[in-house]
């Protein structure tokens, strides 16, 4: 690599376009970011130096230090941390690495109200220093390098990299302040900043002038405290520290774990859903710490997939310091420790759930989805409360319902919990399988996260002895349901009109049948239309509607197994035909009808009609037959 000029990666010079000219409110927290960098930076080189105690010979006590040049307008933040060598520079400071980051590139809109928002859910880190900054210079030496580098950027698309010289290990940020950023070089501004954002950090941060120094900050681990002593603000910036966000934690939970195993756990729960929840390199943001010390924040197996929202620090007293990290995540004490953990942050958010409904369903609102994935797969000992955890739409209430709300308002003759899942919340509320459903009051679960096609289906014990039952597969059995009366009745829909005989209907759908050939499976009389003229539906054995879409997406099943068409005997349209068919009346008016029917129920389902161009021809002699005729 030649060092000399080099472009920021075009993301980079996106954010930095806005962070240098829109990021006004609050600008003072780029010291929160960059403190925390060297914080960070210190942490790393600590558990570096458990095998490696030669990369701090000379200089064991880690330490920020802050100093400013009142002539030469700079503002300086050094630390004796972990350093960068010439390849790091280039990948922290010249990108933007984080798995979101696709993401977020491109929720940014242009419109800079906006994205400055967007910019404060992500976190802008290192570069939020351009925000006070004209000019910023990082000089940087990795502990047990000899060479060391000067990265230099006004922010506007290009940095430099050249080879330095410096004394000792660690990173030096200078920052040449704008002429209205002048209020950063009063030490009493400086301290005032550090007490409210990094007061929490463990490490000391000192004030700097010529030898003297003056301390900033407590200096000791937060997590250690008592919790009496710790204010909300300082939980709060606790949370901004260690999970790189900007917003505020939605829950915070704190405790110390006495007896088998000992640990202090402070850990968060956010209130933003992060960019990158969904990515496949998405991890939990828990730390884990052993005694004081920074081992890692990428654990495996610390906490559950399914909470990988959580943030925060995890502190044990009993697992062995001078084990590899691969090692340690094997220790069997840690599995015990993830399990309590993951018992103590259940149990919060059930506590939660019951004392607050409307918070909780915020929170529902960003991390149901991944909650959800907890109940699918491997038996999890912790399905039963995750399950009363669930919240989910439904078709008789504004809000949300709980499993158990649900079965304890379940119709007389009721059986099963009845649900529907798709695309979205607005097609399956406007699904026609639903039509019956409603006319008889009966609650149905509406349900649209792709997670939800498959842990469902893999609940085979259902829920307090009631199965789950799709209302797009097999048949409706709503016979034994008792019908709604008018009060706490249905709110849409139409009582089922069972005047029209099954006799009446017989040779029609035996021509429908003969028409369709293998295009369906079978046709069948609705029992769970009301206004609609026909549907599509599951057979018994076959894959769900939707699950079966999923997994087409996903190239996991070739072609659309044939479906049932179900037609709706009491609608107008089914009853003419049928009127006409009993009359004697078949060929091309019954066989246009039969495909019409078809593609119709294609269409709801939000599938394509199987051949469009024969479609438009018999919907244009249909219509052509109903304005003429
Ligand atoms: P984040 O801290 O969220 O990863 P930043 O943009 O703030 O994002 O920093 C990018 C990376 O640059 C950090 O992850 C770290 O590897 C490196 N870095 C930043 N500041 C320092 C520092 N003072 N010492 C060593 N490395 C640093």
């Amino acid at each position: 690599m030649t060092a000399g000029k080099r472009s920021f990666q075009a993301e980079v010079s996106k954010l930095l376009h806005i962070v240098a000219n829109s990021l006004y409110s609050e600008r003072e927290v780029f010291l929160r970011e960059l403190i925390s960098n060297a914080a960070d930076a210190c942490d790393k080189l600590r558990y570096l130096a458990l095998t490696q105690a030669e990369l701090v010979e000379g200089d064991p006590e880690y330490k920020v230090r802050i100093s400013v040049d009142t002539g030469a307008k700079t503002l300086t933040i050094a630390d004796n941390g972990i350093g960068m060598n010439e390849a790091e520079l280039d990948e922290n400071l010249g990108t933007i690495a984080s798995s979101g980051t696709g993401a977020f590139v491109e929720a940014l809109s242009g419109d800079e109200k906006k994205d400055v928002g967007l910019i404060g859910q992500f976190g802008v880190g290192f570069y939020s220093a351009f925000m006070v900054a004209e000019k910023v210079e990082v000089l940087t030496r990795k502990a047990g390098d000899k060479a060391a580098w000067t990265w230099t950027s006004d922010g506007l698309g290009e940095y430099t990299v050249v080879s330095a010289k410096k004394a000792g290990r660690g990173t030096i940020i200078t920052m040449h302040l704008k002429d209205d950023a002048a209020e950063f070089l009063e030490e009493s501004r400086l301290r005032t900043i550090v007490k409210t954002y990094s007061d929490h950090i463990g490490i000391p941060i000192v004030f700097a002038s010529g030898a003297d120094e003056q301390a900033l900050n407590e200096a000791s681990a937060l997590w250690t405290r008592q919790k009496s002593e710790i204010t909300d603000e300082q939980y709060t910036e606790f949370y901004r520290h260690v999970s790189h966000s900007f917003d505020d934690p939605w829950l915070t939970t704190h405790w110390r774990a006495e007896g088998r195993f000992e640990y202090n756990a402070l850990l968060f729960l956010p209130s933003n859903r992060p960019f990158d929840l969904f990515h496949p390199d998405r991890k939990h943001r828990v730390k884990l710490y052993v005694k004081r010390i920074f081992i890692t924040d990428d654990c495996e197996g610390l906490v559950p997939e399914y909470l990988r929202f959580l943030k925060g620090v995890i502190d044990c007293e009993d697992l062995p310091l001078n084990v590899s990290r691969e090692l340690l995540q094997k220790n069997p004490m840690l599995t015990a420790i993830s399990s309590a953990v993951t018992k103590r942050i259940l149990t919060e958010l059930s506590r939660k759930a019951e004392k607050d409904a409307d918070a909780y369903a915020a929170f529902w609102e960003n991390f149901g989805a991944v909650l959800k994935e907890g109940l699918y797969g491997a038996p999890n000992e912790h399905k039963e409360t995750l399950l009363d955890l669930v919240r989910v739409k439904s078709t008789n209430r504004e809000g949300l319902v709980s499993l158990k709300q649900y079965v304890e308002t379940m119709k007389e003759g009721q059986e099963h919990i009845y649900y529907i899942t798709g695309e979205n919340e607005e097609a399956v509320r406007n699904s026609p399988h639903l039509e019956g459903f409603m006319a008889k009051g009966i609650e149905v679960l509406l349900l649209s996260d792709p997670i939800d096609d498959f842990w469902i289906p893999s609940l085979f014990e259902g829920y307090e002895d009631h199965q789950f039952q799709s209302v797009t597969r097999g048949s409706a059995a709503l016979d034994k349901v008792e019908d709604a009366k008018t009060e706490g009745g249905p709110k849409k829909g139409k009582k089922r009109d069972t005047k029209t005989k099954t006799k009446d209907i017989t040779p029609l759908i035996a021509s429908i049948k003969l028409t369709l050939g293998d295009k369906v499976k079978d046709v069948k009389e609705s029992a769970r239309l009301t206004d609609s003229a026909c549907c599509l539906v599951a057979d018994d054995g076959d894959l769900d509607i939707n699950l079966e879409r999923i997994l087409r997406q996903h190239q996991q099943v070739a072609e659309a197994p044939t479906r049932v068409l179900e037609i709706n005997p009491s609608h107008p349209l089914i009853k003419v035909l049928a009127k006409r068919i009993k009359g004697g009346k078949t060929g091309q008016e019954i066989e246009d009808a039969a495909f019409l029917l078809l593609d119709q129920a294609r269409i709801i389902d939000g599938e394509p009609v199987t051949d469009p161009k024969a479609f438009a021809q018999r919907m244009s002699k249909v219509m052509e037959s109903g304005l003429v005729g």
